[in-house]
């Protein structure tokens, strides 16, 4: 699911004052995905692979083709070149996993980068079932098309001069290529061609999470800065018919401490954790570690980041430590901003359809086409 840690928080917040206008073109919208950062070496295979190097002459390569870091550029079947550019006529493996468009590989500062290069509707289509299921009622499904098509096109546009515009990990949104496809996932995608959210004009910065616990987050209370009018949280019992919306873990002090040090935390014999201050939404805005250095107030979201996003499921907790051990009690799954996955699914099986599903969650955007919008 989709969890944004604050690395690329400090480009978001430069954009929540304006927003950002595309220029991008449909349908021929292309996007480019990191699927490998800094790999020591690389496997591309396919039938009728065509390979082009960096001044856009071909290279003869028969598949498998391996390829290196070699010289501040790369080896490729032991041939030299600076960069790579890979296609076949269905598709590109890379590692053993098919992917759509182009394979673009360049030397990296440790090792090798790959990004995949194909058209945005197809990268939806594979993306969606890494997101949530497409067996989920279909209005939530074409919402989902429509965020994480909203998402791209807003990192697209800030990163315009980057190598590429989107991690494939939970970074950004989660994508794994195009084995995962499906019909449904495809009608979802195509029955919202095209669409994007905006306020006032602009593509939106379309943050979704999994499960909020009730009520969704305003974008200030995770990563500080002034929330967009269209992410200050709404009350949201959806999601709390799934059993997704609870969640409990058991951790020794010890391994609460190492994460905490491996954080850059100065603790040292963690004896106690206690939930601190909470926010307007319900959600913790700090967490209290006593060790024999005192009490620290360490930040919500930098506690899940140093114990585990995956592990603190959501800020919302209480907890309560007996015999070396803390037991965390816990509402909802991810950061809470912007849409919630699994309220959109409620919101689907309760007959409404993906727009009034994005209007609920992202109140007063509106739904365009991106050819609309030039
Ligand atoms: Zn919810």
């Amino acid at each position: 699911m989709h969890i944004v840690v604050p690395v690329f928080l400090a480009i978001a917040i430069v954009l929540w004052g304006a927003g950002s206008r595309t220029s991008a073109a449909f349908p021929g919208e292309t996007i480019r995905i990191a699927i490998l950062k800094n790999g020591a070496a690389v496997t591309v295979a396919g039938d009728g692979i065509l390979a082009t190097r960096e001044n856009g002459d071909a290279l003869a390569l028969a598949a498998p083709v391996d390829i290196k870091p070699e010289n501040a550029g790369i080896s490729a079947n032991g041939m030299f070149c600076r960069r790579l550019r890979i296609s076949a006529p269905l598709a590109v493996y890379v590692n053993g996993k098919p992917y759509r468009g182009v394979i673009e590989i360049t030397p990296a500062d440790k090792g090798l980068l790959v990004v995949n290069e194909l058209p945005l509707e197809d990268y939806l289509v594979g993306l969606i079932n890494c997101e949530i299921s497409s067996a989920w009622p279909i209005e939530a499904v074409k919402a989902q098309a429509v965020i994480a098509r909203t998402y791209a096109i807003n990192r697209k546009n800030a990163r315009k001069n980057a190598l590429y515009h989107l991690e494939s990990s939970v970074m950004d949104q989660v994508y794994d290529g195009c084995l995962i496809e499906d019909s449904r996932a495809r009608r979802a995608v195509t029955e919202t061609a095209g669409e994007v959210l905006t306020y006032d004009g602009a593509v939106i910065q379309a943050f979704y999470h999994s499960n909020c616990g009730g009520r969704t987050e305003a974008a200030a209370n995770v990563w500080g800065g002034t929330s967009p009018p269209y992410l200050k949280g709404v009350e949201c019992q959806y999601c709390l018919t799934s059993t997704s919306s609870v969640w409990e873990q058991r951790l020794t002090l010890r391994v609460i401490e190492e994460r905490l040090k491996a954080a850059g935390l100065k603790v040292a014999g963690v004896s106690d954790i206690r939930t601190g201050v909470r926010n307007n939404r319900g959600r913790l805005k700090n967490i209290v570690v006593v060790s024999s250095r005192g009490e620290v107030a360490v930040g919500g979201d930098q506690f899940r980041k140093a114990v585990g996003y995956g592990v603190i499921k959501s800020t919302n907790f209480t907890v309560k430590v007996a015999g070396g051990e803390a037991f965390f009690s816990g509402l909802g799954n991810g950061h809470g901003v912007g849409l919630c996955q699994w309220g959109a699914k409620q919101r689907a099986l309760d007959g409404f359809g993906y727009g009034e599903i994005l209007s609920y969650y992202y109140p007063g955007t509106e739904l365009k086409k991106l050819s609309d919008i030039r």
